[in-house]
């Protein structure tokens, strides 16, 4: 990049926080797909107007600009692939309104979103999306990418939470999308547009967010079964009991070893499957609720079945069902991650499709996530390095998302396009859709500065 150029950047935010030591691109080249490209340049803006003056020079000059949060992104979306200038915006962290009476919240993209969860808490208010990376992950982030996480199958996932945003576009123009109130029709709906726009057509300055009464009680229990095909009914029957759990989280059995081995907490190892869920709302309905579910998923043959009686020990079965991520690269240095989606009552389908590949290829596949929306992680563990291994887990890869688009389903439930599923995308869309997402991105981004790359090929 041009000396000239980068003198601009550091006049717009301060030398402080414009930096091209290799130390900090090294920092801002990778994010949890383990693949690395290193930008030119890192800003960290404070203000709308300084992101669009970036904006606005990056227009001038024409080089690539990334936006950033936390880079938990599981796809790629904020990695720097044809160079350019990675703009973080952790730095904009402020929350800067409650609003209980109207049970609205008002932030910058680059707060923490577990941060954000605390505070809303502590004046009784709830806000619901909770991916496993919210210790982590930016509310922007979570935007750009339409995060969903365990709580989905009974709140939904970011898009439902989200009411309005301030963005910034490619060009430098700042747009304020959607309204506070609880309906609104005016024009087209670009909240909606934004987000899970991957970064792709503008920078997410501002986000207004819905929040609801905080429940009152959470019960949490576990189902251990011997066989992950009975696990897998048993979720379908769950979704079908007309009880509607706040999470309903499965783990196979060496997603359970893995947790186990990372933390030590005494889970049943020698188990096919196990179900985490949980139930909320008024006390005796939500207690209620989880014990019809304790007899629900007896009668689908769970070898046991548990209700946390502490808080404590509920929050233990979440660190395991969290400590499965990273607990993962104990068995092996590569990951391929996938976040499949089918309608629910396929899940026993795709669990019995992963278990037969596993035993087909003999790779180590590790399967979990959040079952009670369809939504399950599945994860080759292999050393890329081992080229036979890495052509047969693509292989695998590509297989299971053909099936999964059979079942009705979708390549992904919540992680996004990024780089790693682009070639993917015609699995699930047709040309023409294609197309037309190609000429949104043109509207937005005519000179394709911004997130170059991503999604689908612009040109
Ligand atoms: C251990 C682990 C568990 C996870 N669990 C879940 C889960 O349960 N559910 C789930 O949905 N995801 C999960 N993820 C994935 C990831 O945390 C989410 O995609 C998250 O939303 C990314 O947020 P981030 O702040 O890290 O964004 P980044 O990774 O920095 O960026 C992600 C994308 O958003 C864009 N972006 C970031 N900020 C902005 C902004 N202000 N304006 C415009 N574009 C922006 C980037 O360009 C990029 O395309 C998990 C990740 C990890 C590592």
């Amino acid at each position: 990049m041009k000396k000239s150029i980068f003198k601009k950047l550091r006049s717009i935010v301060g030398r402080k926080y414009c930096t091209d030591s290799e130390t900090d691109l090294i920092c801002y080249s990778y994010d949890a797909t383990n693949l690395r490209y290193m930008p030119e340049v890192v800003v960290f803006p404070e203000r709308m107007e300084e992101v669009a003056a970036i904006m606005r020079l990056a227009t001038e000059e024409r080089f690539p600009v990334i936006p950033r949060g936390a880079g938990t992104g599981m796809t790629g979306g904020a990695l720097a692939i044809k160079g350019g200038v990675v703009l973080v915006l952790t730095r904009m962290n402020r929350i800067l309104r409650t609003d209980a009476d109207n049970m609205v919240a008002e932030v910058e993209p680059g707060v923490i979103t577990g941060n954000f969860q605390k505070v809303v808490e502590a004046k009784g208010l709830f806000y619901p999306p909770d991916p496993s990376s919210a210790a982590y992950s930016t509310i922007g982030g979570n935007v750009a990418e339409c995060a969903g996480g365990a709580r989905a199958v009974k709140y939904g996932v970011t898009k439902d939470y989200v009411l309005g945003l301030s963005v910034v576009l490619p060009t430098g123009d700042c747009i304020h999308t959607g309204v506070e109130t609880t309906k609104g029709v005016v024009g087209y709906d670009m909240t909606r547009l934004m987000v899970g726009s991957e970064g792709t057509l503008g920078v997410i300055t501002k986000i207004v967010l819905r929040l609801l009464p905080l429940p009152e009680t959470v019960c949490t229990m576990t189902a251990v079964f011997d066989h992950i095909e009975d696990a897998a009914r048993a979720v379908s029957g769950i979704i079908r009991s007309g009880i509607i759990p706040r999470t309903l989280e499965y783990m196979d059995q060496s997603a359970i070893r893995c947790a186990e081995s990372y933390l030590n907490i005494g889970l049943p190892v020698d188990a096919g499957a196990m179900l985490l869920i949980e139930t909320d709302g008024p006390k005796e309905m939500a207690e209620m609720e989880i014990s019809k579910l304790c007899a629900l998923c007896l009668s689908y043959r769970a070898r046991s079945v548990h209700k946390a009686k502490t808080p404590k020990e509920a929050l233990d079965l979440w660190k395991a069902r969290k400590a499965i991520s990273p607990a993962l690269f104990k068995l092996n240095p590569d990951k391929i991650n996938e976040d499949i989606v089918v309608p629910r009552s396929k899940v026993p389908d795709l669990v019995k499709k992963i278990d037969d590949l596993r035993n087909k290829t003999g790779l180590t596949i590790v399967s979990f996530g959040h079952a009670g929306d369809g939504n399950i992680h599945f994860n080759i563990m292999l050393d890329k390095s081992k080229t036979s291994e890495l052509k047969k887990a693509n292989v695998a890869v590509e297989t299971l998302f053909k099936y999964t688009v059979e079942l009705g389903g979708t390549i992904s439930g919540e992680h996004g396009v990024g780089i790693t599923k682009l070639p993917f995308i015609r699995l699930e869309m047709s040309e023409a859709e294609i197309d037309l997402m190609r000429r949104i991105k043109k509207a937005f981004d005519p000179n394709n500065i911004l997130n170059p790359g991503k999604i689908f090929l612009h040109a």
